[in-house]
């Protein structure tokens, strides 16, 4: 009988003990977790803080009890791991003992960078991760103290932390170290659209602003200083300046690292046994043929379910890491497709904008390099898809029914085209 280590219990390693269990009924299946929660899916954190959640849905598997049940496992809440031996297959648990596995999958995801600044650990200072920091949000949002907001980090975080602030009707005003918000995934154009309709709602949008530190007064309320010398007072202050991978454990495992765990499409790493997935690891993006660590929810679980299938002797790929950020804030969404930063001047740029659509896009010969749209939420999967097959295939054009899907959710005939397709009457 094998025995499996699931380290890290969220979206990739729930469908991973999912995809063991369903190829090995007799397998012991131990699931290690630093927390006491079920699996949770911290994309839905910020539509608890905003009341449009209860908190029972940041939990989209049920409680521990059941999920334990119905996939027999062994679980390990509250216990940290701590180190890895890949030679002797061997887990170093925080009370110092070690457990055997024969097959092992690393799923610690990341989490909130919270860089040693002083004044980040003031009372009001807040990140944005785990369910505990959502409960902490809501808890300062419902006692009605906080007056107005300063979000930190213009990105897909921090713009979930405007929308919650600005849904209660709260002054907020955002500011990041880069020339434009959105930086790494939107066109200067691209962001300018997007600031414009965050002003629209009444946010106060400041980049180049880099964090110094942050005081407090003798009454709490917080002022940030920034290296411009800027001053910008709130009595709350979210910093969402980015994540960093739950892989400091693993530093002598002999495990290859670059900004995640490196895996290959069967999500197995450089040592027999030993496989990763979700937020912290670095799978094949297909676009560039690199190595890349893309935190996204789909990515964790379908990742987690192809590591638990090859642990499991079965063979399975993940074939669709793709560079893909989506922001649904206020009335707007945002998604990135691709890579801006591999946007060269003598690629081919579309640009087309409407009251409803801001549209930017890419291309290189045949191949779409980059997608960035605003406005497009019920087409934002149909153009991934088109996105996914138009690198799998430079010359595949957009089938009969996703052209007239897009021409019913309004789009222009001109970005039909841009995508291959050919728009019908
Ligand atoms: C506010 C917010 C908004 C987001 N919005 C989106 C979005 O719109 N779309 C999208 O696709 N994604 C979004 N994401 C990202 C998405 O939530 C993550 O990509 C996904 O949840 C990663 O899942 P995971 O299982 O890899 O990691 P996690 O969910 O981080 O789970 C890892 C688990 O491992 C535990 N752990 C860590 N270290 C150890 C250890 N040493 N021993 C034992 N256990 C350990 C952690 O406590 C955690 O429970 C968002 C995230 C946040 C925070």
């Amino acid at each position: 009988m094998k025995k499996y280590a699931i380290v890290g219990f969220g979206g990739a390693g729930y469908h991973a003990a999912k995809a063991i269990r369903e190829r090995d009924p007799a397998g012991e299946i131990h699931v290690y977790s630093d927390t006491g929660f079920a699996p949770y899916n911290p994309m839905l954190t910020t539509y608890y803080v905003k009341g449009s959640l209860p908190y029972e849905a940041l939990f989209p598997f049920g409680d521990l009890e059941h999920i334990a049940a119905d996939l027999r496992l062994e679980l390990h809440p509250n216990c940290p791991v701590t180190g890895l031996a890949g030679d002797s297959r061997t887990l170093r648990l925080s009370d110092g003992s070690e457990v055997p596995f024969d097959e092992v999958l690393i799923s610690t995801g990341a989490s909130a960078v919270m860089p040693p600044i002083p004044g980040l650990d003031l009372p009001g200072v807040i990140k944005m991760r785990t369910v505990d920091d959502a409960v902490g949000l809501k808890n300062l949002l419902d006692s009605g103290k906080v007056k107005d907001a300063l979000v930190i980090g213009a990105s897909w975080v921090g713009i979930k932390v405007v929308e919650d602030v600005v849904e209660r009707n709260i002054p907020c005003t955002l500011v990041d170290g880069a020339p434009w918000i959105f930086y790494v995934a939107a066109f200067p154009s691209t962001a300018q659209r997007a600031q414009k309709d965050l002003e629209a709602r009444g946010v106060t949008v400041s980049c180049n602003q880099m964090l110094d530190h942050i005081e407090a007064d003798e009454n709490g309320r917080l002022t940030a200083i920034m290296q411009s010398g800027s001053r910008f007072s709130a009595d709350l202050v979210a910093v969402c300046i980015g994540v960093r991978t739950n892989t400091g454990f693993l530093k002598d495992s002999g495990l290859a690292q670059g900004r995640g765990i490196t895996v290959d499409r069967r999500m197995a790493t450089n040592c027999p046994h030993i496989y990763a997935a979700g937020d912290c690891c670095e799978a094949v993006d297909i676009q560039s043929g690199q190595h890349r660590n893309i935190g996204i929810w789909y990515n964790a679980c379908k990742q987690g379910a192809v590591a638990g299938t090859n642990m499991a002797g079965g063979a399975a790929e993940f074939d669709a890491n793709i560079l893909c950020n989506l922001a649904h804030y206020l009335d707007y969404d945002f998604i990135c497709l691709g890579d801006v930063s591999a946007c060269t001047d003598s690629d081919q740029v579309y640009e087309y904008e409407d009251e409803r659509y801001y549209i930017r896009a890419v291309r290189r010969g045949d191949a779409i390099v980059c997608i960035n749209m605003i406005g497009s939420a019920g087409s934002n999967g149909l153009v991934r898809n088109l996105f996914i097959k138009s690198i799998e295939n430079p010359h595949a054009k957009p089938d009969l029914s996703a052209v007239c899907q897009l021409q019913k959710n309004g789009f222009p005939d001109s970005f039909i085209h841009f995508l291959g397709g050919i728009s019908i009457d």
